[in-house]
């Protein structure tokens, strides 16, 4: 039984339930529980504070989280990143009063900045010699100088509107983020078999997410064109059709560049294309 933490309630809840379902792995969740055994594989989800997580799968309370790779920074805890996820992204960032003519990072000598990453912010301005006083904050950190808690702040912005609706702007971008998925230093062998499955589905899953099943008619003296059009995972399905001098063909194709290759495989003569996900 692997024992995986995610995030109880915010922004990376639902993705990270989501994604677990897609790879198989559900928890009846009308009713959330701390503690939430899966009926359909030997996992069970233990619903934390994104805070906590680090800290939990450090200890071997859990066996793997996803939280943000903000707050594995942050925490400092002793735990492996052994995924990027690509949701909940953001950056952190430090910004300042919009009406700051900003002349570069030694703007923030001398100056209060607050913040709910301490940690993150006072490394970044030990290594770059500027001297300045961090007020930890662990909400609403954008309306510190407003009130006149702080000069300027360092928190976590993804597209911005928080800061603009506040008077303020971005300067420095510091930390860029996602959701990750962490683990202990040493887990045993048959916790990593069973995380090596997860992480498979977990693929297949993202991978699929992108993907678009085509399928269409095509002249049998254009199907080389059309391959050369189509290079599939191995290489696209050829099946006659009953009308002689025709084949239907299969393919899977990257989302991107689906449309380009429509047109293409259009121009060379292939009808009755349908696109499936
Ligand atoms: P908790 O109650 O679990 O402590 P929280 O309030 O600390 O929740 P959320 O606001 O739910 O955290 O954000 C969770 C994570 O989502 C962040 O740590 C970050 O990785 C990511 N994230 C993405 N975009 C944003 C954003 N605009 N603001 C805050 N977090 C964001
Ligand atoms: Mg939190």
């Amino acid at each position: 039984m692997i024992r995986i933490a995610i995030q109880a309630k915010g922004r990376l809840s639902e993705e990270s339930l989501e994604l677990l379902k897609e790879a198989g792995i559900q928890v009846d969740d009308t009713k959330r529980k701390f503690l939430s055994q899966s009926r359909s594989f030997p996992a069970e989800l233990l619903f934390l504070r994104d805070d906590d997580i680090p800290q939990a799968v450090a200890l071997g309370v859990a066996d793997i989280g996803i939280v943000g790779y903000n707050e594995v920074l942050e925490r400092e805890q002793d735990v492996e990143i052994v995924d990027r996820l690509g949701f909940g992204p953001c950056r952190i960032s430090l910004a300042v009063p919009k009406t700051v003519d900003y002349p570069g990072l030694e703007w923030f000598n001398g100056k209060r900045i607050a913040t709910s990453y301490p940690n993150i912010l006072g490394k970044f301005l030990k290594e770059k010699g500027i001297d300045a006083k961090i007020s930890v904050i662990t909400g609403s950190v954008e309306i510190a100088p407003t009130v006149g808690m702080s000069d300027a702040i360092f928190d976590i912005v993804s597209s911005g509107g928080t800061l603009v609706s506040n008077g303020l702007k971005e300067v420095e971008k510091i930390v860029f983020s996602e959701a990750v998925v962490i683990s202990g230093r040493n887990p045993d062998a048959e916790k990593v078999k069973v995380w090596e499955q997860i992480k498979f589905r977990i693929n297949a899953v993202r991978d699929s997410r992108n993907m678009k099943y085509l399928l269409m008619n095509v002249p049998n003296d254009r199907i080389d064109e059309a391959i050369a059009i189509l290079p599939a995972m191995r290489s696209p399905t050829i099946l006659p059709l009953a009308q002689s001098g025709w084949s239907s063909m299969h393919s899977v194709v990257a989302e991107d560049v689906l449309w380009d290759k429509i047109e293409l495989l259009k121009e060379i003569g292939a009808e009755g294309i349908l696109v499936l996900s």
